[in-house]
């Protein structure tokens, strides 16, 4: 079991005039989807060159006052992280592995020229909001209360340098069940877009990475698929992932693969997470480059069985078609979700859940 560490700051907490009433809310809860509902507070941190990180509170959720300069506006600094609170099977709220987000949050931070949130601060901010807004946990079965932790550079400043003020915030919002009966297999494109190159922010969970997804993400889908792959951006080969979650490929041999972090792919938490739980399974695990004809042969030889993409959001999902524009379609397996993909899924949310031994400690129980 993860504990708190001691908070390094006192949270002011501000009174909201006009709290969402509990029917409406209860109302709204029955089918919240995902990213469309927001709780009724924030956290907000802000941080000067002279002051380092201050004013901690616990607010109404409101419209920020920025400036038309700011800094955040024109030049995209700008980090963020996801995480869920889950609901134990006692009855608690918790956390799963926030040390591990607040970790990112500042390897981020410093590709983008931003202040580090000392790691405390960062779990005791999103503890706050559990705590304020607990209320606003789905009932759905399987859902969870997502907490977006974000930094955007507030100074009004429109010379090219890092800003010298920032805001720390988090939201939350109500998130049902991504797939009610289990996870349905997703169809990808082979995007000819990169996502990163060697060197640049690939590594890091800034905007900027999606705004260049979008376009993308939306060919794949004009062309009838849900997401988009893509390829390293130098030889446009081998595999690295979609464009919010990491990939994993299963072998007929008992061998799982997923691409190693060689810095244009996101270290995913789920993805880490799976690379201990599919070593306890007994798979050989590799962190290896995998390349886009390989896998098309791979798939087509029977060789490789199954494919899958994870992430916060979505826990486990499987790859069932993959369309490659040049070369055409090719189906993973049965074209639908794996033994293996199901067995992973079902041991990682059993551990999230509290349903399942925890022995690495990954979850923090919040109350
Ligand atoms: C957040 C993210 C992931 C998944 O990370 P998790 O920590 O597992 O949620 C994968 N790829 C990208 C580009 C991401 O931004």
């Amino acid at each position: 079991m993860a504990t708190i560490a001691e908070s390094p700051m006192t949270f002011t907490r501000l009174a909201h005039p006009a709290p969402v009433p509990v029917e409406t809310r209860d109302q709204l809860l029955a089918d919240p989807g995902f990213g469309k509902l927001f709780s009724d507070h924030m956290v907000t941190i802000d941080w000067s060159e002279e002051a380092g990180w201050h004013n901690a509170q616990v607010g109404p959720l409101a419209p920020l006052p920025l400036h038309p300069a700011a800094a955040v506006l024109h030049y995209a600094q700008e980090i963020f992280e996801g995480l869920k609170a889950y609901r134990l099977a006692d009855g608690a709220m918790a956390l799963f592995r926030p040390g591990a987000n607040a970790a990112r949050f500042n390897a981020s931070a410093r590709r983008l020229a931003m202040p580090e949130l000392p790691e405390a601060l960062f779990v005791e901010a999103c503890r706050q909001m559990v705590a304020v807004d607990g209320g606003w946990f789905p009932s759905v079965d399987g859902g969870s209360l997502y907490l977006r932790p974000f930094m955007i550079a507030t100074e009004a400043f429109l010379g090219v340098r890092p800003a010298k003020s920032y805001k720390f915030i988090v939201i939350a919002s109500p998130a049902g069940n991504y797939f009610k009966s289990g996870a349905p297999a997703v169809s990808i494109w082979v995007s000819h877009y990169s996502r990163a190159a060697p060197g640049g922010t690939g590594a890091a969970k800034c905007g900027g990475n999606y705004a260049a997804s979008l376009v993308p993400q939306a060919e794949a889908m004009e062309h009838g698929h849900d997401q988009v792959v893509f390829l390293d951006a130098e030889q446009h080969r081998w595999i690295e992932e979609l464009g919010g979650m990491n990939l994993y490929f299963a072998f007929a041999d008992g061998t799982l693969l997923t691409p190693p972090l060689s810095g244009t792919i996101l270290p995913g938490i789920t993805r880490d997470s799976l690379l201990t739980l599919a070593r306890e399974e007994g798979l050989t695990v590799r962190e290896e480059r995998y390349s886009i004809d390989q896998w098309r042969e791979d798939a087509a030889s029977g060789r490789l069985v199954e494919t899958f993409a994870c992430g916060t959001a979505a826990v486990v999902t499987p790859v069932g078609r993959v369309t490659d524009p040049v070369k055409g379609e090719f189906v993973i397996g049965s074209g639908g979700p794996g033994q293996l993909t199901q067995k992973l899924r079902a041991r990682l949310v059993a551990i999230q859940r509290g349903e399942a031994p925890d022995p690495h400690g990954w979850v923090m129980r919040l109350d």
